[in-house]
C-alpha cells in the first residue's frame, strides 16, 4: 500500500530516544507539510511501544512500532531486514536516518537491498522540482551536503527511485517544541525475521561515558591554531571556566594536539548551536563554520582583520587573544561583583 509518507528511522538507547531522531522529526514535519503527506516514525526493538507518545508529541502522525524479542539489541541483519519489509509494505517516498554509527550501518544496507540511492551526512533537506532533458520531476527531495572537502555545497537528487533516502548529521536540524495536543496513530507489527539472519549474538554492552557534552553546552569557548600551543590552551579553559562554558576546538587545534578530538567542532566534529560561541584564534574555514554557524551569538577574536570568521561573527575583536582573553576574564569578573 503506497503511503507516500515521509519516514524517520528512530534510534533509541535503553528506551531513551536519541536526539537526532527527534531533530529529524522536526525536519520531517516540515517536508511532510510541504508534500501534503503524513510523517511516519519507525521504531524497532522489544517493548518499545511506550516510545510512541513521545514521537507523536515531537511531530509524528503515524508511529510504526516493530516489536520482537529478536530485535531486543541492535543487530544489522535483523534490523535491516525488518525495515526493508516495512518500506516494501508501506512505500514511503522519503526515509531519513541519523548519521550516527547505527544510521551509517543500517541505511546503506537498506539502500542496497531496495536498489535506491542514499546521500550520507546531509546538512539540509528541501523539497523542490528537478529538470532533466525533457522531463520535470515535481516535489523531489533535495539532499544537501558539503562535498569535495567542504569546498562546495552539493544538492543531490534521486528522481527515479523511491524511497529517497538520506542520513543527516546530528545537531543540524531543529527539534519541534513537543506538542501535547498533536494526535497520532500507532501501528504495531511483529516482523518475520529468518533464523539465518540471526547469526550474531550480543553478549555484553560496554558503554563509554562521554567526557564532554558539546551539543548540550549553552556557552562554548573554542580555540584554534592561533592559540599557539597546548600549554597556551589554558587561556581557552580559563575563559570557559569564568563564563561557566565548555571548551571546543578547531580541527587544526585537535590535529596539533592542543585539545582532544572529542572537543572538535565542525564538519568532521560535532555540530553545535549554543547561545554564545566564542572563537579564539580560529580563521573560520567553511568546515569549521559548518559546525557552529547556527550559534545564537558568535564572538570572534583574531589578529587578522580579513579572517573569514568575521563574516559569521556578530561581534568581532581584531586583536591578540593573549591580550584580549585576560581582559575579557577580568572585565567579566568585575562586572559580576
Ligand atoms: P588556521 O586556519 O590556521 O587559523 C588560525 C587563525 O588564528 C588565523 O586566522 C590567525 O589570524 C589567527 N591567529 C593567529 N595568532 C593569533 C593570536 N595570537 N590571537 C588571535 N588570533 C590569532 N576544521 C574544523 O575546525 N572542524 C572540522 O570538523 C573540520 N573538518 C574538515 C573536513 C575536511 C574534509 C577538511 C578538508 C578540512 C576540515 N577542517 C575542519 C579543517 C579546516 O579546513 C581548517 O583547516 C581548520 O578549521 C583551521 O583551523 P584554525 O582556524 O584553528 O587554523
Amino acid at each position: 500500500m503506497k503511503s507516500n509518507e515521509v519516514w524517520v528511522y528512530v534510534e533509541h538507547h535503553g528506551n531513551a530516544i536519541v536526539d537526532v531522531s527527534l531533530e529529524l522529526l522536526g525536519k520531517g514535519s516540515e517536508l511532510a507539510r510541504k508534500l501534503g503527506v503524513k510523517l511516519g516514525a519507525v521504531v524497532l526493538g522489544h517493548g518499545v511501544g511506550p516510545l510512541a507518545p513521545t514521537l507523536i508529541r515531537y511531530g509524528a502522525d503515524r508511529v510504526y512500532v516493530v516489536d520482537s524479542p529478536v530485535l531486543k539489541d541492535y543487530r544489522t541483519l535483523p534490523y535491516a531486514h525488518a525495515v526493508v519489509a516495512m518500506i516494501q509494505q508501506h512505500e514511503p517516498q522519503v526515509v531519513l536516518y541519523g548519521a550516527t554509527t547505527t544510521g551509517r550501518d543500517i541505511a546503506p544496507r537498506i539502500a542496497s537491498e531496495l536498489k535506491v540511492g542514499l546521500t550520507a551526512d546531509c546538512t539540509d533537506l528541501k523539497i523542490g522540482d528537478f529538470e532533466r532533458k525533457d522531463a520535470t520531476y515535481k516535489d523531489i527531495l533535495y539532499q544537501i551536503r558539503p562535498a569535495f572537502g567542504g569546498n562546495i555545497i552539493a544538492t543531490i537528487v534521486s528522481p527515479d527511485h523511491r524511497p529517497q533516502m538520506a542520513t543527516v548529521r546530528e545537531g543540524v536540524m531543529k527539534m519541534n517544541v513537543p506538542d501535547e495536543r498533536h494526535k497520532g496513530e500507532v501501528i504495531e507489527s511483529v516482523p518475520d525475521i529468518p533464523v539465518e539472519l540471526q547469526t550474531a549474538e550480543v553478549v555484553k554492552r560496554i558503554q563509554q561515558e562521554k567526557s564532554v557534552d558539546l551539543k548540550g553546552a549553552r556557552i562554548l569557548v573554542s580555540g584554534g591554531m592561533g592559540v599557539g600551543s597546548k600549554e597556551n590552551f589554558r587561556l581557552v579553559h580559563q575563559l570557559a571556566h569564568a563564563l561557566g562554558g565548555t571548551v571546543g576546538g578547531s580541527r587544526a587545534a585537535v590535529d596539533a594536539g592542543f585539545i582532544p578530538k572529542e572537543h572538535q567542532i565542525g564538519q568532521t566534529g560535532t555540530t553545535v548551536r549554543p547561545t554564545l560561541y566564542i572563537a579564539l584564534g580560529i580563521s573560520g574555514q567553511i568546515q569549521h563554520l559548518a559546525g557552529m554557524s547556527e550559534s545564537n551569538r558568535i564572538v570572534a577574536v583574531n589578529t587578522d582583520p580579513a579572517a573569514p570568521i568575521f563574516h559569521s561573527a556578530h561581534y568581532g575583536i581584531v586583536g591578540d587573544l593573549n591580550v584580549v582573553v585576560p581582559q575579557f576574564i577580568e572585565a567579566y569578573k568585575s562586572a559580576q561583583k
